[in-house]
């Protein structure tokens, strides 16, 4: 049963890649993230009233005002990090921990961070438990990555900033990559490529129009969303 919900996945996201392939510039997916996607079981990060859906291509809620992002946005945001089995990730925004076991499948270390204490601590005992080894979380505000593990090969943002963090960009290595939405919240927000060459230089570019639920920085009042 989840083996023919889970083809169906599959093809949807290849869809989905094709048709918004004139705006990301990308008609199909590295066949690793691909794999990763076929390989990482869904359902076991879905809250149970909602398990029926896991396999849908789209957003559930996980609790917290919060929501488990939509499978091909996961798959697209992971294929343009352009991760290596030698890669050391950032993610911002633990949720339920499913976007950092897609990860670990694809880099060697993963760190991430979730500001809902009660997220954090859920997530990671769920990856634990599944066997993904090679994550690290923390419960915290990611506005500010994580300096001690800094600098990153990549980093990914699924929460949507109101601008992207001066922070993140100091922790990306020379030639690392940064995926981030960034726009108001419950407004039109960009999924933004951010890339920074070997001489430090940085390039943003646009990959497509989308909806988060916003990034919260707690130490900055002044952006407090809620
Ligand atoms: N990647 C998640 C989905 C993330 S939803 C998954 O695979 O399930 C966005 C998450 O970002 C929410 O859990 C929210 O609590 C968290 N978040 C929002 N602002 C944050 C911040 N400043 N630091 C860390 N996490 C934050």
């Amino acid at each position: 049963m989840i083996d023919k919900q889970l083809k169906r996945l599959l093809r949807e996201i290849e869809n989905e890649t094709r048709l918004t392939a004139p705006f990301t510039g990308r008609p199909s997916l590295d066949p690793r993230v691909m794999q990763a996607m076929a390989e990482v079981p869904r359902d076991a990060f879905i809250p149970d009233g909602y398990r029926d859906l896991a396999y849908d291509n789209g957003p559930l809620p996980i609790g917290y005002g919060q929501t488990i992002s939509q499978p091909y946005i996961v798959a697209l945001m992971t294929d343009f990090l352009e991760l290596s089995p030698e890669s050391t990730v950032l993610e911002i925004g633990t949720g339920s921990g499913y976007q950092a076991a897609i990860l670990s499948r694809l880099a060697k270390k993963v760190y991430s961070i979730e500001r809902v204490e009660e997220l954090a601590k859920a997530a990671e005992s769920r990856l634990k438990k599944l066997g993904y080894d090679n994550v690290e979380t923390r419960h915290d505000n990611g506005y500010k990555g994580w300096q001690e593990k800094a600098p990153f090969d990549a980093i990914i943002v699924t929460a949507a900033a109101e601008h992207i963090p001066p922070d993140l960009v100091e922790q990306l290595k020379p030639g690392g990559r940064m995926v981030i939405p960034v726009g108001q919240p419950r407004a039109h927000q960009e999924l933004l490529l951010v890339t920074k060459d070997g001489d430090g230089e940085i390039k943003v570019r646009k990959l497509l129009d989308v909806a988060f639920v916003p990034l919260v920085n707690d130490e900055y009042k002044g952006s407090q969303l809620f």
